[in-house]
């Protein structure tokens, strides 16, 4: 199992450790090609030698013996055994408070930063912002540059809302990830989301040095133990809550449901991908072992050019019969996002995300 899983990581793009990308479609990889994932588990899965595969792997060098339990540095495997964790912050306890979202059925949406620097748009998005638990800030979706996500989480904590700060590993190295998680969570930010990220856009290089499972691990287990990523000590803990992405649309879905549960062993709750069809939804409730950690995507879809566009995103599926619909009633697209809300609170989800794509007026008349 070691050498397939291994072989997948070093010709998946993305150079992920840990099972798919939610962009997997068809056992193809967003890159054009066979997804190197999708292909491993086949293997495994047809030879009856899946046990074991929820192991998270590509975290030994992150738990060096030979470190420095203080300072990190190589220096022999007998210091680090010295280390007792301290006790947690207790601000930080406080300020986190018991669940990740104080409602039964959560509501969050996203925030979309600007390609630039003009604030005007998000201060309006949140002033038009119906009660909603939270504002994910969108981490450069599809690879394009936007602003950071502090100044945008500061905006959203001003206007009431918890911020859900998202963390790509497509354009940072460890350093720069925990640097910016840092300062999120000086900045009050206690929520995030970690995603492997997109492929990058043409002509940029991309990082990948980490994939989420990793990522996951390393906050759970470091950052909230008051360690960096090497082990040194850290001038408080930061403990967050951690939520991982998922997408019900992907195939095979099993290979999904796997990495998915990997994830979820560290991490306290999921958004997934936007859902256009209640019969994915249902078919993802019933693989899962906990839909009540997890938040159904919901994208109202505007009218049928945007269907068709959304069409083409990766790891997005729209049935033929709503892009039929969608042609002749521009509304069916809030119709079937009130649908798809309804069939996640039946199915036992914890909530709904939803992408508005910077238009609050659509909460308001999917939450009324
Ligand atoms: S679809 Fe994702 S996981 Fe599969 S090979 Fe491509 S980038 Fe890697």
């Amino acid at each position: 199992m070691e050498e397939i899983l291994y072989e997948a990581s070093k010709r998946c793009p993305k150079n992920i450790k840990n099972g798919p990308c939610g962009a997997v479609h068809d056992g193809r990889c967003e890159m054009g090609g066979i997804c190197a994932w999708a292909d491993a588990y086949k293997i495994l899965e047809r030879g009856k030698s899946l046990e074991g595969f929820d192991k998270i792997r590509g975290m030994e060098k992150y738990y060096s013996k030979d470190k420095d339990a203080d300072t990190g540095f190589l220096v022999g495997s007998t210091l680090s055994k010295k280390y007792v964790p301290r006790l947690k912050d207790k601000d930080a306890e406080g300020d986190k408070g018991v669940v990740p979202f104080e409602t039964k059925f959560s509501i969050t949406t996203e925030l979309d930063p600007p390609h630039g620097a003009k604030t005007d748009k998000m201060k309006d998005f949140l002033s038009a912002l119906p009660k909603v638990d939270g504002v994910n800030i969108v981490d450069n979706p599809l690879g394009k540059p936007l602003m950071s996500g502090i100044l945008p989480a500061l905006l959203v904590r001003k206007h009431g809302y918890i911020p859900i700060y998202q963390i790509t590993c497509r354009a940072r190295n460890i350093e720069a990830i925990q640097s910016d998680l840092f300062s999120a969570y000086a900045s009050g930010v206690r929520h995030i989301l970690v995603l492997t990220g997109d492929y990058v856009q043409k002509g940029v290089k991309p990082v990948f040095e980490t994939d989420s499972t990793i990522l996951t691990e390393l906050i759970k287990k470091k950052l909230a133990e008051c360690r960096d990523f090497s082990d040194a000590l850290l001038d408080k803990p930061l403990d967050f809550w951690v939520g991982v992405a998922v997408n019900p649309n992907a195939t095979p879905l099993e290979a999904e449901i796997a990495k998915f549960e990997k994830k979820m062993k560290s991490a306290d709750f999921a958004q997934t991908q936007a859902v256009f069809d209640k019969k994915i939804l249902r078919k993802f409730a019933k693989a899962i072992s906990c839909p009540e950690k997890v938040l159904v995507g919901v994208l109202p879809v505007k009218d049928y050019k945007m269907a068709n566009t959304l069409s083409k995103v990766p790891g997005i599926t729209i049935p033929k019969t709503f892009m039929d619909k969608i042609k002749k009633d521009s509304g069916a697209g809030m119709k079937l996002a009130k649908d798809i809300m309804k069939e996640a609170k039946k199915l036992g989800f914890g909530g709904v995300h939803i992408m508005p794509m910077m238009d609050a007026g659509i909460i308001n008349g999917l939450i009324e």
